[in-house]
């Protein structure tokens, strides 16, 4: 596996080697201003190809991204996403899954939530269909989770890597600082990461072996590469996808929702879990270099559209 060419986090847009600046004039983040900021500028900003990122140009590999709703929080305080704004309100947010696709090719991003009784007891209100649980939302895309090879974990809370047991046949990438942290959960982190509460364990245990751990930015697959997001979490890791349209960025808890890039005045919006909020914004700038497309973790917007890049 080779390293990608970013450095390993705080870095600034100027630190960045060419190779993946998209900030020359006419692209997508100086077109977006400081950052992209709503949602309808994010839908219909053209990605601009820089042909430094890909490689002289031409296009190594093309991916689609499916995004599969594998649970709900029917009811989440809006403020554990955007820190400090929106106390008590309520809003729908499901538990996605990404499906990454290009020909043969088959990678699954994050597993999913435990089940809802767990969660209820354990996290908060969840609730997951029949036709939401992994194996069924995995079937009906089309992918025999038995025979999946390889999965990224963004990072070890527990409503994204649920489930690993079934895929008995995959690898698990995990960033070797989110399994440290993990381990050693600050406080506020034991719950997140179940870890230090009598009656639980970790899910990711049933899959220890299979556990791949990685050091920062890697090439996974050609066209697919993880950036190391600290912040919410010590290692977590988004995922940048080479798409027809530009490269696409799962970002994971990096960016809850939408609302997390905030506007022109207000600048990026933190997730209101964090460990560490310098590091939140940090990796912004990084999402801000490194991405054309971001594609955020509970958002239900992201649920309109079956497939990315979006189809005209
Ligand atoms: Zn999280």
């Amino acid at each position: 596996m080779t390293a990608f060419v970013v450095p390993p986090c705080q870095v600034s847009l100027t630190d960045l080697p060419p190779a993946i600046r998209t900030s020359e004039p006419g692209s997508f983040a100086q077109a977006a201003g400081y950052f992209p900021a709503p949602l309808a500028a994010l839908h219909t900003l053209k990605a601009v190809v820089n042909p430094d990122v890909r490689g002289g140009g031409v296009v190594a590999s093309q991916w689609t991204i499916r995004p599969l709703c594998l649970g709900e929080f029917p009811e989440f305080e809006k403020s554990s996403f955007t820190y400090l704004r929106n106390a008590g309100e309520k809003i729908r947010a499901p538990i996605l899954g990404w499906l990454l696709q290009s020909g043969a090719e088959t990678i699954l991003v994050d597993t999913g939530q435990s089940s809802p009784e767990a969660a209820n007891h354990w996290h908060s209100r969840t609730q997951r269909s029949a036709h939401q649980a992994p194996k069924a939302a995995l079937w009906a895309a089309g992918v025999n989770p038995a025979s999946l090879r390889l999965v990224i974990l963004t990072h070890l809370h527990w409503d994204h890597c649920y489930n690993l047991e079934i895929f008995p046949e995959a690898r698990f990438l995990v960033q070797a600082e989110e399994l440290r942290a993990a381990v050693d959960p600050i406080p506020t982190q034991r719950f997140p990461y179940e870890v230090g509460i009598p009656g639980l364990n970790p899910s990711w245990l049933v899959a220890f072996n299979r556990l791949e751990v990685i050091r920062g930015d890697v090439d996974v697959a050609p066209g697919v590469r993880t950036l190391l997001l600290p912040g919410h979490t010590p290692g977590l890791q988004g995922v940048l996808v080479d798409t027809a349209a530009g490269r696409h960025l799962i970002a994971s808890d990096a960016v809850p929702l939408y609302a997390n890039l905030g506007t022109e005045e207000s600048g990026p919006i933190p997730p209101g879990i964090h460990t560490d909020v310098a590091a939140c914004l940090r990796s912004f700038d990084r999402m801000r270099a490194a991405a054309d497309m971001i594609l955020p973790s509970h958002e239900m917007e992201v649920l309109k559209h079956s497939v990315y890049p979006i189809q005209e």
